[in-house]
């Protein structure tokens, strides 16, 4: 394969091309180009049927220089520690994109969720945070739910970290469920903050909106907020939504209650009523106004980039395009609007809970909607001005923006 899949790879040749376009000092992008910290645990765990279970998991502490490392914990069984690093390096252009306090960090723990019980998750999660807790804090290092990893995972994170440290310390984790600390709106910011990028790129692009077809890849927690919120904010109409065991067409559009409904019944999208069936394959490269890919990396590549007929590309997921594929989108005037920034609503929002869990004072919805809509919009139109005035796309636009702001931290702090 000519093509470099590996995420961490992509991620050094993304800075890269940046630090070219900006001119970067180069002590600044060698210090950018990795992690400053790793942690890689083994994790023995009791199953159900008796037997221990030896896991392994990591957590990379990206880049502190803007504060705090934030970043989510996944669960997958085909997680690799390049994986992790990767989603730490994007982190910290995520925080630094939408200009809050913090800095990239992720974890993750390679591992089947699917074939484990609710006791197996809650005894792996405990394990993973009596190893990984000792390199967490509130003002040190702050995890989030991601890929197959979920409130109640995080609630128990939080209470073994609180034992550990033998206080209450809510603000070591976020996304939690709201009685435990969890902040209002937090369930559906990603897509949210995804939906407010989409409403900007339809005003600079002078696309209409209302009526806009619409295939959305996943459909987990971002895929499946983005399918209503799309309809419900934009007036987006899906006509094609995924998951990993297919996908299913409808050209009048698809209702996103029962789609779900049909989901939690039959644990897929695929064979929804009245819908076509189609592969993820055929989904991607539907004639659409709007593609949102919600799932996995490496979606978008040399192999069908130039298929691709959207107008905008809305990456929820993380690193979905290679940078093969990015050239491709661009030189086709396709729209990306990418990871770091569209998929930053849930981060921000985390951001907002850690805000909430340190006053200990909370918001109302409304509040959290009206300050993540002010985030992603500033968030997006810089990206948006950096990419036009470099002549570049837009996700090389948004590390001008977010490696400027980390490289600056990091001088200010001495260390380059
Ligand atoms: P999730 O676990 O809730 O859902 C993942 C979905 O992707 C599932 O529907 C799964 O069936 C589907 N999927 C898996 N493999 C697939 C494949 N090969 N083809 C099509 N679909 C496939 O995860 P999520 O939280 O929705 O995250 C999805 C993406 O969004 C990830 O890249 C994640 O890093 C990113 N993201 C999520 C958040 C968040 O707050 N949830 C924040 C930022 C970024």
């Amino acid at each position: 394969m000519s093509e470099e899949l590996n995420p961490f790879a992509i991620a050094q040749k993304q800075l890269d091309q940046a630090a070219e376009i900006m001119g970067l000092d180069p002590a600044v992008h060698e210090l950018l180009r990795w992690p400053l910290r790793e942690l890689h645990v083994t994790l023995p765990v009791k199953m159900d049927d008796g037997s221990v279970k030896i896991f392994h998991g990591f957590r990379v502490q990206y880049n502190d220089s803007r504060g705090p490392t934030k970043g989510g914990i996944r669960y997958h069984p085909a997680e690799t520690i390049d994986t992790v690093r990767a989603l730490a390096a994007w982190m910290t252009w995520k925080t630094a994109v939408v200009d809050i306090p913090l800095g990239g960090g992720k974890g993750g723990v390679i591992c089947n969720p699917k074939e484990m019980s609710q006791g197996e998750l809650e005894r792996l999660s405990r394990a993973y945070i009596r190893q990984v807790g000792r390199i967490l804090g509130e003002e040190v290092d702050v995890p989030a739910p991601d890929v197959y990893t979920t409130p109640q995972i995080m609630a128990w994170m939080m209470d073994e970290y609180s034992f550990m440290r033998g206080y209450n310390v809510p603000g070591v984790i976020t996304g939690k469920p709201i009685p435990l600390g969890g902040s209002q709106g937090r369930g559906d910011a990603t897509a949210r903050g995804g939906m407010y990028c989409i409403r900007e790129a339809g005003k600079v692009l002078d696309i209409e909106l209302k009526g806009a077809t619409t295939a959305i890849q996943g459909y987990g927690n971002a895929g499946q907020f983005a399918h209503s919120l799309g309809e419900e904010l934009l007036g987006l109409k899906v006509v094609a939504v995924s998951d990993s065991k297919g996908g299913i067409y409808n050209p009048d559009g698809l209702d996103p209650q029962a789609v779900l409904a049909h989901k939690q019944e039959t644990g897929s999208v695929v064979d929804f009523p009245g819908a076509q069936n189609i592969t993820n394959a055929e989904l991607l490269e539907l004639d659409v106004t709007v593609l949102i890919p919600a799932a996995l990396e490496n979606q978008i590549t040399a192999d069908n980039a130039a298929n691709i007929k959207a107008k905008i590309v809305a990456e929820l997921a993380n690193g979905p395009t290679t940078p093969e594929a990015d050239e491709i989108l661009f030189k086709n005037g396709v729209y990306v609007i990418p990871d770091f920034l569209c998929n930053a609503g849930g981060v921000t929002v985390s951001y907002f809970e850690q805000v909430q869990n340190a006053y200990d004072y909370y918001w109302d919805e409304e509040t959290v909607h009206e300050r993540l809509d002010k985030k992603m919009t500033a968030a997006f139109h810089a990206v948006h001005e950096a990419a036009q005035k470099h002549g570049v796309h837009n996700r090389m636009g948004a590390y001008v923006v977010a490696v400027g702001r980390v490289a600056e931290a990091c001088k200010l702090r001495g260390w380059v």
